[in-house]
């Protein structure tokens, strides 16, 4: 398949709408577990905005990286099919989006090692996401994998000549070793005519792209902090009552000196499709009590249509596995594509 152009770094993505053919998307998940609110309004939301747009969109379930941090693919095949449900629960179509698993494309993994040779072992082990991960991740011995997956996201991200990567703020030092493999496979390894095999994919941001959890942490998977889009109204009440705040009456809207406050209006105001200084203001002085109320109403009713669907689609798990199949063999073409024009460009090695 054709490189697509080069594109820049937006924040926003309604830009997009002028030619949606310029750009492709590559984004993906761990299924470590539910998705969350820190994941829709972080890139979920982005992706179906753009996949309305007529963008084209590969979507990749990153499995094999789920043995970074942890010791066991702890069930696995059921968070893989949770995060199809999740996917199509908040408006992706499996027609026109390819989601597929990465254990499912083989020719990724052969990609890895060419792009293993671009980067030196002291990048690899100066990323900070790497380094933070490590840091939570519990673990007494940090694996090979770990220092080495974001070099396996750069193959997710340029086996379909993605250009555009609607990601959250952790994932930047990752876009960074991606643009470094693809702007170092083309130097090495032209084509014969001088042109380039890979784009130089740029991230896309959101207005929320690091949304704190109710420790006051990102919120994740993985550390107990998250409110998940499937979660019952009843359960996103008890979180979200439980979650960190300080003892300041003033409700206000200030990343910096108040994170947990802020984000929390943040998420109403996500919710809402207002600003959070719009809600700071109407909360006054309310006290954290009022915020959370408010931020519950916010988020339950947000999400009541996508957890509808949710409950509708999960009584076919049949039909979540077909669309991985399908998923599947669509990336497979295009990766086994991808992986002949590098063996090419390489001498047939
Ligand atoms: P885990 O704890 O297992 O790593 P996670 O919650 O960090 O899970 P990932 O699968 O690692 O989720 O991330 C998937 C995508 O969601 C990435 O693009 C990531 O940047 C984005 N994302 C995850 N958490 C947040 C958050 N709190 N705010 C904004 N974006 C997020
Ligand atoms: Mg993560």
């Amino acid at each position: 398949i054709p490189a697509a152009p080069a594109t820049t770094a937006h924040t926003a993505a309604p830009a997009f709408t002028a030619d949606p053919t310029v750009h492709r998307v590559l984004t993906g998940d761990r299924p470590t577990g539910p998705l969350h609110l820190g994941h829709y309004f972080g890139t979920l939301q982005n992706r179906v905005r753009l996949q309305r747009q007529g963008v084209e969109m590969f979507v990749v379930i990153a499995d094999y990286q789920v043995i970074t941090d942890r010791d066991s693919a702890d069930r696995l095949a059921e968070h893989t099919e949770n995060l199809v449900l999740d996917y199509l629960a908040a408006g992706l179509d499996p027609d026109r989006a390819t989601i597929f698993t990465h254990s499912a494309v083989p020719a990724l993994n052969q990609l890895l090692l060419p792009f293993l040779s671009l980067v030196s072992v002291s990048e690899l082990s100066r990323n900070p996401t790497v380094k933070d991960e490590i840091a939570h991740s519990g673990q007494a011995a940090v694996n090979g994998l770990m220092f080495t997956y974001p070099v396996h996201q750069a193959a997710d991200i340029l086996f379909c000549k993605a250009n555009l990567v609607p990601v959250g703020q952790d994932q930047l030092p990752h876009l960074e070793v991606a643009r470094t493999v693809a702007r170092r496979f083309n130097e090495r390894y032209p084509h014969a005519d001088g042109s380039a095999v890979f784009p130089r994919p740029e991230a896309l941001l959101s207005d929320a792209p690091l949304l704190l959890g109710t420790d006051g942490g990102k919120m994740s998977k993985s550390r107990g902090n998250a409110v998940s889009l499937g979660a019952t109204e009843d359960e996103t009440a008890r979180l979200i009552r439980g979650a960190k705040t300080d003892t300041d009456r003033r409700i206000g809207y200030d990343p910096v000196n108040r994170p947990e406050v802020a984000s929390l209006v943040l998420l109403a105001a996500l919710c809402q499709d207002r600003t959070p200084e719009e809600i700071a203001a109407e909360l006054g002085d309310g006290g954290s009590a009022v915020l959370k109320r408010t931020v519950t109403e916010s988020v339950n009713e947000f999400l009541r249509p996508m957890r509808d669907r949710r409950a509708e689609l999960a009584t076919d798990r049949g039909y979540l596995r077909q669309v991985l199949r399908d998923g599947a063999e669509r990336a497979n073409a295009v990766a086994d594509a991808t992986l002949a024009e590098v063996r090419a460009v390489m001498g047939s090695i």
